[in-house]
């Protein structure tokens, strides 16, 4: 059995958060110190207009920041893009890349998706890459082969394990209430690593897997105790640092290896 990683609880504010909520940012980060995340690393995602405020207002504690996307070029002429250098001048250590809202609103393809993790790694980031079925395949039966593709073509190729975290994130189970039953998180998660493995040989076991989709204080230690979950990526329920704290608390007294610091 391959060792528990180091697990990562993000936050993912989407396009919400203005300059008063930097006050649960700031909650976030007083809990983090007080130890009451435990051993899992707390990572905050807010939108770019907020990204320099929250780098100042976590720097030199332990809440990592993370941004929602990237554009694949460097810079240039690409009006209301962001590059991944940008981001990590601006302080950000994470990226996330490939969100279903992403995906569905901007006609985000494998490719494309696969190009804004390659920036994201090139700029020294750490990238969180999106994969999930909709709720059709899902009812078709062909969760597993979704995901497989998603995740064959937009996997960036010569990657550490360090640097890459993957979230799986049902797309019907996003901001619904909805949620799979732990028995199809374990085999979505188990297919992931094993795959991961495969295109990773020698390190795929030591990625950490997100489980992501209406995770709430309620639900969180059912979900995330499953085996192959490594954590996860936090919609609605990471605006408010109380219910975020609570999530995260599932992994309070939970002792992991500090892989990943
Ligand atoms: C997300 O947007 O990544 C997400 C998981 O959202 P929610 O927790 O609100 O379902």
């Amino acid at each position: 059995m391959r060792d528990r990683l180091r697990p990562l609880v993000a936050g993912n504010w989407k396009m919400n958060g203005r300059g008063a909520d930097l006050a649960e940012i700031a909650a976030i980060r007083a809990a983090v110190v007080a130890g009451r995340a435990g051993q899992a690393e707390i990572l905050v995602c807010p939108p770019a207009t907020l990204l320099m405020d929250v780098a100042r207002l976590c720097a030199g504690s332990p809440v990592a920041l993370g941004a929602q996307d990237c554009h694949p070029a460097e810079g240039g002429p690409h009006t209301g893009d962001i590059s991944a250098e940008m981001l990590k001048d601006a302080g950000a250590s994470y990226v996330i890349v490939g969100h279903s809202e992403r995906r569905a609103e901007h006609g985000e393809s494998d490719a494309l998706v696969r190009a804004k993790a390659k920036a994201g790694l090139r700029a020294g980031l750490r990238v969180i890459l999106c994969v999930g079925e909709s709720e059709a395949e899902r009812a078709a039966g062909a969760a597993l082969e979704r995901v497989a593709a998603q995740l064959e073509q937009s996997l960036p190729d010569r990657v550490s394990p360090h640097d890459l975290v993957i979230a799986y994130e049902p797309v019907w189970a996003i901001g619904t209430g909805l949620t799979p039953t732990p028995a199809d998180v374990a085999e979505i998660h188990a297919f992931l690593r094993s795959r991961l493995a495969q295109y990773l040989p020698g390190s795929g076991c030591a990625v950490r897997i997100l489980y992501g989709g209406s995770v709430k204080p309620a639900n969180a230690a059912e979900l995330l105790t499953i085996g192959d979950v490594d954590g996860t990526l936090v919609g609605g329920a990471s605006l408010k640092a109380a219910e975020f704290m609570a999530i995260a608390g599932v992994y309070r007294g939970v002792k992991r290896p500090a892989q990943h610091a």
